[in-house]
């Protein structure tokens, strides 16, 4: 069976799956969307730059409170159903740790979780980078607020569904996906400082689209190699000096970059510079200069590719195909890595040309075409009419 796709579509199956599993109406909607990363790559755990934007795929949620203490929860998107007490919350497998650890951490924070039927499906697809993981978080901690009538900043609600796929999940994640869940603006990506959580709204020039395509081939190797980037870019840091390679500029990395054996110099050299080409790529958005937005996208999958070294075969082969089709600016692995999905930034005009010649070429070489989300910026979560 193939999933529903769109915001009228998730309601009409959310709320077919709401009357029959637990009859009547719901009395609250919520939307919390699915992400991703236009540039600033592997930086998180750096204190650096991130400039993310919320995307037209998303978890919607119907609910509605009842009575005694217990949570129930039906993801139609998996057909499954939970309920726990919030209260006295044993572990679960699979999804159902998810709810559990949203209730947790809400629970633990002072926002004990009311008792409330919700449904919910999604058209973010599940695994493939785009953060169906933090839609779904942010989505329920919104809805359980919500219903208990208790307010909570957004930044303050991501750094709890992080704390939910951290320390009761047991899923290591910034605090990148859960943020522009929250924080999201419609038409805006989202420059984030990792160090402070501060953030600025960056306007998307005008004509231009946001298109996902993924290699089908699943991340691998990410959990070895993730923790492996982290100790190299830590030890880089600790040789040079720095608290973190956040606070090494370019100029001073070129001035001490000698000191570090040649893998380490690399790792670092990727994040020093990546962190520059986010603030040049904002500084670009802002000018409306699309050609150097481009440029900075590419040469972040270099970078990503030769320095860092997390891309994958297929990732470049995209990547080049991608940029073979005229009206597109630029175009990048985005996540982890090691398979997933690139971004590319293109022209609205040639938005079907990319999808026509990408689509075909990836065939070609691969048996498989990839699955191509084309967006814009939305909105964080937020309730629905
Ligand atoms: P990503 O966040 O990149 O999509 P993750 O592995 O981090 O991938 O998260 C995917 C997991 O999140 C799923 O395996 C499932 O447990 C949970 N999940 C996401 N969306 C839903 C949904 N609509 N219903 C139930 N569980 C979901
Ligand atoms: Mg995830």
């Amino acid at each position: 069976m193939t999933s529903p796709v769109g915001i009228e579509a998730l309601r009409e199956q959310v709320a077919r799956a709401f009357s029959q599993q637990f009859g009547g109406a719901p009395t609250l909607w919520v939307r919390s969307p699915g992400r991703v990363n236009l540039i600033g790559e592997h930086t998180d755990y750096n204190d650096g730059f991130v400039l993310p934007i919320a995307i037209e795929r998303q978890v919607t949620l119907a609910a509605r409170p009842r009575d005694g203490v217990r949570v129930r929860v039906y993801s139609a998107t998996l057909s499954a159903r939970d309920e726990f007490d919030p209260h006295d919350l044993p572990h679960a497998q699979g999804w159902r740790d998810y709810a559990r650890g949203v209730a947790w951490a809400l629970r633990e924070a002072g926002y004990p979780p009311p008792a409330v039927d919700i449904a919910l499906a999604s058209d973010v697809p599940l695994g493939a980078g785009l953060s169906s993981s933090a839609a779904l978080e942010v989505g329920l901690g919104w809805t359980l607020t919500q219903v208990a009538g208790q307010s909570i900043d957004r930044a303050r609600l991501a750094q709890l569904m992080q704390r939910a796929e951290n320390g009761w999940v047991g899923v290591a994640t910034g605090i990148m996906d859960q943020f522009i869940a929250a924080l999201g603006q419609a038409d805006h990506a989202l420059l984030v400082d990792t160090r402070d959580l501060s953030y600025e709204a960056v306007p998307m020039p005008p004509g231009v689209s946001i298109v996902i395509a993924d290699t089908n081939v699943k991340r691998g190797l990410v959990d070895s190699e993730y923790g492996a980037r982290r100790r190299e870019t830590a030890e880089a840091a600790h040789l040079m000096g720095a608290q973190s390679l956040r606070d090494v500029s370019a100029a001073e990395f070129d001035a001490r970059a000698a000191a570090l054996p040649d893998l380490l110099r690399r790792r670092a050299h990727h994040v020093v510079t990546e962190n520059d080409r986010v603030l040049r790529t904002v500084a670009a958005l802002e000018a409306g200069d699309l050609a150097t937005v481009g440029e900075m996208m590419n040469e972040s999958h270099r970078s990503l590719r030769d320095d860092y070294q997390v891309s994958h075969p297929n990732l470049d082969m995209l990547v080049e195909m991608a940029r073979r089709v005229p009206g597109v600016y630029g175009a990048r692995m985005t996540g982890g890595g090691f398979g997933g999905a690139t971004v590319s930034l293109v022209a609205n005009a040639a938005v079907p040309d990319f999808e026509g010649e990408v689509s075909r070429a990836y065939a070609d070489a691969t048996g498989q075409p990839p699955p191509i989300y084309v967006t814009r910026a939305t909105d964080g979560v937020n309730a629905l009419a």
